[in-house]
């Protein structure tokens, strides 16, 4: 599988380096993920494919991926743009958006690409499996050195994240080009790294709510002890993840912002 990294020079708090996506050339070359409309990202576009990308394929509506789409459209007007709806924010890049769904394959000069959902990043969260080489394009999945966010307030479901690791564990990719940070070469070794580290915080809440702590942002304070104030927001949205994950499994029930285990 040849795919060209081309980095969307958009570094920020959100996105530490910034994002990667990915050129895949052919008569119809194809781009995977908008970036942000940065110049170098569209220049870097123009230098791998002179036409510019015939299809647009985004990960997800996060900014990160698919602010770009409108200025992606202006230098190259044939360009189609396509993702699983989310229609709330889809409708934020002033672009006409081809729907996707799970299991659609999309032709490439180098086969076919399966597009593989995966909710709970984001509940329009998508990776591309190239089968014939096991590459995965691995979008907002999972990064090398971090964990994901899953914004529980925001579209976030952990209960759906863990299922998605899971489904993309049982294809068994070689490697993964992610959106954030280095080719990830032992994917599943990261993946299981992924879903003990989910169980342990799973522990940690638990053992904090037996202990009468009962919001998320008193959770935070005692779980993530000397977490930069500018993180504190995610952390937040994490622990919430987790107490949904709870809910949704009969363990806790809310009661406006306080938690408690059902026992
Ligand atoms: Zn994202």
């Amino acid at each position: 599988m040849t795919a060209l990294p081309l980095h969307a020079a958009n570094p920020g708090p959100y996105t530490g380096a910034g994002n990667w996506t990915y050129l895949v050339p052919g008569a119809e070359p194809l781009l995977i993920d908008a970036g942000v409309g940065n110049r170098e990202h569209l220049d870097a576009i123009a230098a791998a494919a002179p036409g510019g990308p015939a299809r647009v394929v985004v990960s997800h509506a996060h900014p990160d991926h698919a602010s770009g789409a409108p200025a992606v459209s202006a230098r190259w007007a044939s360009a189609t743009f396509a993702k699983v709806p989310w229609p709330e924010e889809d409708a934020r890049w002033g672009v006409r958006w081809e729907s996707l769904a799970d299991g659609a394959r999309i032709a490439t000069g180098e086969g076919d690409i399966e597009v593989v959902h995966t909710p709970g990043h984001a509940p329009d969260h998508i990776v591309l499996w190239h089968a014939s080489s096991r590459t995965l394009f691995g979008a907002d999945l999972v990064q090398l050195g971090n964990t994901v966010a899953i914004p529980a307030s925001k579209g976030g479901d952990l209960t759906a994240y863990l299922r998605s690791l899971k489904r993309v564990r049982a294809l068994a990719p070689a490697r993964v080009l992610p959106a954030h940070g280095p080719v990830i070469e032992d994917p599943l070794a990261l993946i299981e790294h992924y879903l003990v580290h989910r169980h342990h915080r799973e522990v940690q809440i638990v053992t904090a709510l037996e202990g009468g702590i009962d919001t998320a942002e008193a959770i935070v304070a005692r779980i993530y002890a000397g977490l930069a104030p500018r993180l504190v927001p995610l952390a937040t949205e994490n622990v919430l993840a987790h107490l949904v994950k709870l809910e949704h499994d009969g363990l806790a029930r809310r009661d406006g912002p306080r938690w408690q285990l059902i026992t």
